[in-house]
């Protein structure tokens, strides 16, 4: 989900798209590559690692010859950051090179398609049926044979593709992953973002779903879904490289926030086929997940939180118990695990050493494992029997958002999964469930659009001291994520509490004017939760509560209440959490805080 780079002009390519691969370095990658082409044939670069590996082996791109070339780097999604999954991926005539970011869905069945028809694959990813499935409509018009391949490609793609006998353009196609065209002066690009070709040119326009693009050195032409030529009309970028990089949001925190609804979409619509969940486990088997007893979900920090609320979402849909605990505890606490048990680990990086261990002690006591993180061929990933990838893309901003949000999803999904295979869960719960799932983009993009209440509502408090937040059940289980997000990008003291518990010790802390934020979307509980507010409000507590939809009574209650969408509770905390995000985020850019590093944290802990 990373970069895409394209250059047809006047000069030689490989410098100018090495140049622009880096300014899209940010974005995060494992891996990259180039492909020129020149005199009927392709020369093609790439391997693992940073991009000074290429650098070194393309001499800073001076080595390749030739006027029209396309480069990438990749965050792996399918098949583990190598040299030979690396992209560009060639067709088996070596004459077509394509990069591709985003996931093709099918592709297992398109493969099998293709082995049929005699091509066979170098590489692990879904990437490489894209080259070959171009190749076999390719009968010497490289537009039609695109369009031809692009009909039975399911999923999301940003592809660039370049043709040796036609070496003077690139064909660009896109759906549910950027891609923009440059327009130069003699010269023409494509690129994921504007960053990557701002030192080039400012007129830019953004490829469609169901467009082809067809660009050369001093022509562009964009084709629609019926092939008809259209006119797209561009736009002049004013941003400075600084906000390009950012999507022209402030942060990477807020473009990682506003980028939920499509992780949710890119994570979650993979694994729902013919209205059945499917975790694409490898070794942990059917009959494995029958005879489990137990489960143990382990993590830190967030992930730890994010178990805290698939834990009741398990439990429901597969009847069976679980417990949730953080890593560094778990591997020091000699756990209860054997063959019988299922140890869930989550990590965005897959490289966080508590989890890493956990993992370990885990595996050591004969428990079988399943992980789920972000980052394909990290540590924890490839020490687990099973893995789940969250495929949220890299995550630049140190406090987690859009990662947790995948988490989330994935347990959703291995709730119903097992709930499935189980026997446990009614075939209408799953059905329900799978329509929140599937409905949730759209619903979340909604929510995350009205934020300014949000926004208003951190300008009141954001010269807070202490804010607390209280919850029941999954409530609890979100503010303890809200209550992080705000500690780590604002330093405000936080709390999250059992709402319940309060009245154990912590209402003694509560004065004149401390902020309380109390989340009431849990329909069950939603009775204590108003008894709690009085309780804080009788203290002198001001409370920001979060209700559902309609719910005059908790607004009474409190001193402001922000509304969630109407929605079914299972897949609430899903559009709970994000309010609690931006008001951790808005909080700490009014104080000014250093969002996307924040002081004493690091992205990924491999520390113990
Ligand atoms: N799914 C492709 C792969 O794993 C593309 C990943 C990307 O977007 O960089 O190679």
């Amino acid at each position: 989900m990373c970069g895409i780079v394209g250059y047809a002009g006047g000069s030689q390519a490989a410098p100018i798209i090495l140049d622009a691969l880096e300014k899209l370095e940010y974005r995060g990658y494992d891996s990259a590559g180039i492909a020129v082409a020149r005199g009927g044939a392709l020369t093609v670069k790439k391997s693992k690692g940073r991009l000074k590996v290429l650098r070194g082996l393309t001499d800073d791109g001076a080595s390749i010859n030739g006027t029209t070339g396309i480069g990438h780097t990749r965050w792996a999604t399918h098949g583990e950051p190598s040299d030979v999954n690396s992209h560009p991926h060639l067709s088996l005539s070596g004459k077509i090179a394509v990069v591709h970011n985003g996931i093709i869905e099918n592709y297992i069945e398109l493969r099998r398609f293709l082995t049929s028809h005699g091509y066979s694959f170098v590489t692990e990813t879904d990437t490489e049926v894209i080259s070959q499935m171009i190749d076999f409509f390719y009968a010497g018009d490289s537009l039609s044979a695109v369009r031809n391949a692009v009909r039975h490609f399911e999923g999301s793609y940003a592809i660039g593709i370049l043709f040796a006998d036609e070496p003077d353009k690139i064909i660009a196609v896109c759906k549910d992953s950027p891609l923009i065209v440059g327009i130069g002066d003699g010269e023409n690009f494509i690129a994921s973002d504007v960053t990557a070709i701002l030192k080039h040119t400012r007129r830019i326009f953004r490829m469609c779903e169901q467009e082809i693009a067809v660009i050369e050195r001093s022509n562009i032409d964009v084709y629609n879904a019926y092939g008809e030529r259209i006119e797209k009309e561009p736009i002049f970028v004013t941003w400075d490289a600084n906000a390009a990089e950012k999507g022209g949001y402030e942060h990477f925190m807020i473009k990682e926030i506003v980028e939920q609804p499509d992780v949710i979409r890119k994570t979650a619509s993979p694994r729902i086929k013919n209205g059945q969940v499917e975790l694409g486990l490898k070794n942990i088997t059917d009959d494995d997940i029958r005879s489990f007893n137990k489960i143990y979900i382990v993590g830190c920090g967030s992930a730890y939180h994010v178990g805290k609320v698939g834990r009741q979402i398990i439990e429901r849909f597969a009847n069976i118990p679980v417990t949730v605990e953080l890593a560094s505890e778990f591997r020091y606490d000699n756990p209860f695990v054997d063959s019988s048990t299922l140890t869930i680990v989550i990590s965005q990086s897959g490289e966080t050493m508590d989890t890493l261990y956990a993992l370990k002690e885990a595996r050591k006591r004969g428990s079988r494992v399943i992980s789920i993180v972000n980052v394909v061929g990290s540590t924890i990933a490839s020490e687990s029997e099973d893995v789940v990838y969250t495929w949220a893309g890299p995550e630049i901003a140190v406090a987690t958002t859009k990662a947790y949000t995948a988490q989330l999803i994935v347990l959703y999904l291995t709730a119903l999964y097992f709930g499935q295979v189980r026997a446990c869960a009614s075939q209408a719960d799953i059905d329900s469930a799978i329509k929140q799932i599937e409905r949730l983009p759209e619903v979340v993009g909604e929510l995350i659009e009205s934020r300014e209440q949000v926004q208003y509502l951190a300008s009141l408090y954001f010269n807070s001291k202490d804010i607390f937040f209280i919850g029941r059940n999954i409530d609890y289980a979100l503010a303890l994520e809200g209550s992080l997000k705000l500690k780590e990008i604002s330093y405000i003291h936080s709390e999250a509490y059992a709402a319940g518990e309060l009245k154990h010790g912590t209402i003694s802390l509560i004065e004149d004017g401390t902020l309380v934020i109390a989340l009431c979307t849990y329909a069950p509980l939603r009775d204590k939760m108003i008894s709690n507010i009085r309780e804080v409000k009788a203290r002198g507590a001001v409370v920001i509560a979060l209700a559902r939809c309609g719910d005059t009574a908790v607004a009474e209650a409190a001193d402001h209440v922000i509304y969630m969408p109407e929605w079914e509770q299972l897949t609430m905390p899903s559009l709970t959490i994000v309010p609690l995000q931006l008001f951790a985020y808005y909080v700490a850019s009014l104080k000014g805080c250093d969002i996307d590093k924040p002081r004493n944290l690091a992205k990924s802990v491999t520390v113990e």
